[in-house]
């Protein structure tokens, strides 16, 4: 879990966590993360200099044009260029990671799309197939477009997906969410997605039984209710409580007012109850 209120820390601990769980190697990458009008960056040749131990004050702080404030952006790499472009375009988006995770590389070296197989990567990315990038110059103006035009096709979902990944061909990845723990879920979930695929053509090859293809596609009402939390019972359920009382489950008993006075007295009166009994013995 990375640390929230600690921005710098936070990358920190993503770096080590993406080269831990071999989400990236030591060939290249950078983290950001956006807090209000600053933007934190890992410094460049994090993973080639420094196998991605990022000293907390090594990471450069600027404003969303790249004017510094902490830190010298010449320690900034070139590929930073998409990193700002995606803040610039999208206001909801507050963290970004670039990296080489290597399943889905070998989807981006094949030039294929990424079906969705798993339940995290489609709640985090939607079911439309992860998808590349033109093959462009690393850390230029059309690569960053590019980067832009991809995650701009699936924001046309409604609602809008919780975060953003596309492929560069031979490269790695860009992926981008609301905040560090999101985009590593959707980055870790994604490499797994692929890592899925693989396998089951290792294991069953050209087998047609082997379907992995999405049988039932949720509604966009359906995709709403996933974030909603539901009743485990239904009103009416006659059960023993937790006092060993017979009781009839009524609803949203935790949200009615006065309901956690009521808890608080009938558990006091519980542990007195026994306090006196053991007295009595
Ligand atoms: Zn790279």
């Amino acid at each position: 879990m990375a640390d929230l209120k600690n921005i710098r820390k936070s990358i920190s601990q993503i770096a080590k966590l993406l080269y831990d769980k071999d989400l990236t190697d030591s060939c290249g990458g950078n983290i950001s993360v956006r807090d209000g009008d600053k933007i934190y960056i890992s410094p460049r040749r994090s993973g080639e200099s420094h196998q991605w131990v990022v000293e907390e004050d090594s990471i450069i702080v600027t404003d969303l044009c790249k004017v510094p404030l902490i830190g010298d952006v010449a320690d900034i790499s070139r590929e930073a260029i998409i990193h700002y472009h995606i803040y610039q375009n999208f206001e909801d988006i507050n963290a970004v990671f670039h990296s080489h995770p290597f399943y889905i590389m070998v989807y981006g070296a094949a030039h294929m799309d990424i079906p969705m197989v798993s339940e995290a990567t489609r709640h985090f990315l939607g079911d439309t197939p992860i998808s590349c990038t033109e093959e462009l110059v690393p850390g230029s103006k059309e690569m960053a477009d590019s980067v832009i035009e991809n995650f701009n096709q699936r924001r046309k979902y409604d609602p809008p997906t919780p975060a953003l990944l596309c492929n560069l061909p031979f490269h790695g990845v860009f992926v981008a969410s609301k905040e560090v723990n999101h985009a590593f879920i959707t980055l870790e979930s994604a490499e797994r997605n692929a890592r899925m695929l693989i396998h089951r053509q290792l294991m069953f090859g050209n087998d047609p039984k082997a379907d992995l293809s999405i049988r039932r596609r949720l509604t966009a009402e359906e995709r709403h209710s996933i974030e909603k939390v539901g009743e485990v019972c239904q009103p009416g359920f006659t059960y023993t409580s937790a006092f060993g009382e017979t009781t009839t489950f009524g609803g949203r008993q935790s949200e009615k007012p006065g309901n956690k006075q009521d808890l608080t007295k009938k558990i006091t009166e519980e542990v007195l109850r026994q306090l006196k009994k053991q007295r009595g013995k």
